[in-house]
């Protein structure tokens, strides 16, 4: 959809009339436009009819004009329709919007002002962030408009919209004052602000890069339609420029990918031969928008840390406000209250004792920290020769060389960094499955590689109940329970990475609660930060703490050998506590249950196929698991042609949404996958 979206300083800031004008004007340099108006209160009722009094303003300068949600009270849009027993929503009038439009360019015009609520929770400027129509700002000249410009111009930029240029109206008259006393000399005063307004706000446009695109003198009431044309008619012209550059906006976006296949690596691809990449234009709750207009209902939650989907408002708010006060220190030698802060409201959070936090920049250097941790431990303790770590087939712990090193050596392509990564012990992946009696053999082959190389086991890591990208099993809660209690009698430290299954994914807080265990070091990242920001943390025991901090120096000097640049980042934490009190303000157990249980009602039937070899749900995770490997190509494509975004990989389709998506689109994801498997698409 392209065109503007019309939106005023005020009420009666003179939208309407600018509106109009430009419809004709456009009109007459290019296609002509529709104006759509979403929300019109203040109608009045004509016999059986309503009139609606901006449409009929469009319409009587020779316009097309439409409005979409019409109300008597004139009022604010919220309470008009609350009035009238009705809710706005947001997204909904996008949608109406885009329907209307059908390829249309359209100036779509706004109610009052920005912050003008469509219900208790959305504004106007949230339609305008949901349409992403560049924005015209029509300024009332009269005394505070420069105010509000300027906090309507910061707003609009400060949601990432464009706003493509101001017109100033004047919308009294000269003389609006009572003759006498010296009336004379308040209009000579008027008349200098009201001229100085033009300069000032062309400086203050200059400053945020948005044009003054007409200074409209006042044109008398009934106002003088032909004058008003006129003095708005090289606006319209630089407006309609603007148009024919979104018009070759097609073309930049082919050049955007050609270049991006030229340049740039995405994960896990080849440079030479990559495989397609679809450009997200802008995300939403459960939806991630294509540059196209297509919304695709999102299954990954951006591998796994969108847990509350996407713009959280509490989430956006909590980084503006960290980024206002200040931006990244280095934390050698500094400390600051958002560090405190998260720590602070983390150590209660996890499975008891975790007292102590180092803050990495991402999952896998919180990996290689945990690594570091564990070796320096038994260094502390006289025990340099335990330097190895033993770990279950099937895991991942991420891309740098030492998390690489204890990731499953197959899926992890060992061979190839044979020479790089340090060997490592490998044992059975946990065979019992979280859905059936636990199997005490299971943990045989833990015993014996602890029998035989106890002596050089620093500790063992592995991903606690749910493996993720090595292969999404869900084994069972027991299982820690054993493994644990075997390295208890050795001290042998547990590392639990918690990156993928923290914070409720698996429907415990942490997945070490279903075994009901404390893991000497933790990692966590991905969703602690609900999706907007890299960064994680290793958290420890004071044992590990206090046993590494003690060591002398032929010891380690009880120093722990790290610290990355961004460590601590504020706007990272910042962004961790926001998350944290969004999950434990929302009925997120509640959320995953239903989820879990929508999972099973879509998937379940699947584990009849030929095709599937497993079907698998635990919490939020849905596991579909092929006889053969996918063909990643045809399956995305098929996946984007049907409206959702599921990211599958080797012999697994998987789902991991938001928790916040709404129940028919975890239907519709879960008929997607049906329709891969049936349709024979896998
Ligand atoms: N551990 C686990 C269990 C993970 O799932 C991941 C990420 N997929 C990592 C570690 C690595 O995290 P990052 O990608 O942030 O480095």
């Amino acid at each position: 959809m392209q065109g503007y979206f019309v939106t005023g300083t005020d009420t009666d800031a003179g939208k309407t009339t600018v509106t109009a004008a430009l419809s004709v004007l456009l009109g007459r340099e290019g296609a002509r436009p529709l104006v759509i108006k979403p929300v019109q209160t203040g109608c009045l009722k004509k016999g059986q009819s309503l009139l609606v009094p901006d449409v009929a303003c469009v319409q009587s300068f020779g316009g097309e004009a439409c409005a979409l949600h019409c109300y008597e009270p004139p009022c604010s849009p919220h309470l008009a329709a609350d009035l009238a027993g009705e809710k706005l929503c947001c997204q909904d009038l996008a949608c109406e919007v885009r329907e209307k439009a059908l390829g249309r360019t359209v100036l779509v015009e706004g109610a009052g002002g920005l912050h003008v609520p469509l219900n208790e929770s959305e504004d106007m400027l949230d339609l305008m962030q949901a349409l992403s129509l560049p924005a015209v700002l029509v300024v009332a000249n009269k005394l505070g408009c420069l105010n509000h410009a300027r906090l309507s111009l910061e707003a609009m930029q400060a949601r990432g919209l464009a706003v493509a240029g101001m017109v100033l109206i004047r919308t009294l008259p000269d003389t609006h004052y009572d003759a006498g006393c010296g009336a004379e000399a308040v209009q000579a005063d008027e008349e200098r602000i009201l001229s100085d307004n033009v300069i000032s706000l062309k400086r203050m446009g200059e400053a945020l890069s948005v044009p003054l695109l007409a200074d409209i003198p006042y044109l008398g009431d009934p106002f003088d339609r032909e004058a008003l044309l006129l003095s708005l008619q090289p606006a319209a012209s630089v407006l309609q420029e603007k148009l024919d550059a979104q018009c070759s906006h097609e073309k930049e976006r082919a050049e955007d990918l050609a270049f991006d296949r030229e340049h740039l690596w995405h994960p896990y691809t080849s440079a030479s031969k990559p495989l397609p990449v679809f450009m997200v234009r802008s995300v939403h709750d459960n939806k991630l928008v294509l540059d196209d207009g297509r919304e695709l209902i999102d299954g990954m939650s951006s591998w796994w840390c969108a847990v509350h989907g996407y713009g959280n408002d509490r989430l956006k708010k909590a980084m503006q406000r960290q980024l206002a006060v200040m931006s990244h220190v280095m934390f050698g030698g500094i400390t600051h209250r958002p560090a405190i802060e998260l720590a602070r409201r983390l150590i209660p959070l996890v499975p008891e004792g975790l007292d102590h936090l180092f803050y990495a920049d991402s999952g896998s250097v919180s990996v290689e920290v945990a690594l570091k941790m564990a070796v320096q431990y038994q260094i502390s303790k006289g025990r340099p020769q335990r330097q190895k770590f033993l770990t279950p087939m099937g895991g991942y712990h991420g891309d740098t060389q030492g998390a690489m090193s204890v990731c499953d050596p197959v899926t992890g392509m060992h061979t190839l960094f044979n020479r790089l990564l340090p060997d490592h012990l490998f044992m059975e992946r946990p065979s019992c499955r979280f859905d059936k009696p636990f199997d005490p053999a299971s943990l045989d082959d833990a015993r014996r590689f602890l029998k035989a190389y106890g002596d050089e086991i620093a500790a063992i890591i592995l991903e606690p109940v749910v493996q993720g990208a090595g292969g999404m099993w869900f084994y069972h809660p027991d299982y820690l329970k054993g493994l644990y209690a075997l390295c208890k009698e050795r001290d042998i430290l547990l590392i639990a990475d918690e990156i993928a299954t923290g914070f409720g994914r698996t429907g415990k807080l942490f997945a070490c609660e279903w075994a009901g265990i404390t893991p000497d070091i933790c990692c966590l990242g991905k969703a602690l930060t609900g999706g907007m920001m890299t960064g994680a943390v290793t958290m420890c025991t004071t044992n590990v703490a206090q046993g590494i901090g003690a060591a002398d120096e032929e010891h380690g000097g009880g120093i722990l050998m790290h610290g990355p640049t961004f460590m601590a980042n504020p706007l990272f934490c910042a962004a961790a506590l926001a998350s944290i009190d969004e999950l434990l303000a929302s009925p997120w157990q509640e959320r995953v249950l239903q989820i879990e249980a929508r999972l099973k009602e879509g998937l379940s039937s699947l584990r009849s196929h030929t095709s599937v070899r497993d079907v698998r749900v635990l919490g939020a995770i849905g596991v579909v698991e092929t006889a053969e490997p996918v063909n990643m190509r045809t399956l995305q494509a098929f996946f984007v042609e049907h409206g959702v975004w599921i990211r599958p990989f080797n012999h697994l389709i998987y789902l991991m949404p938001p928790f916040v998506t709404p129940l028919q689109d975890i239907d519709r994801l879960c008929v997607a996958v049906r329709s891969a498997v049936q349709e024979g698409c896998i």
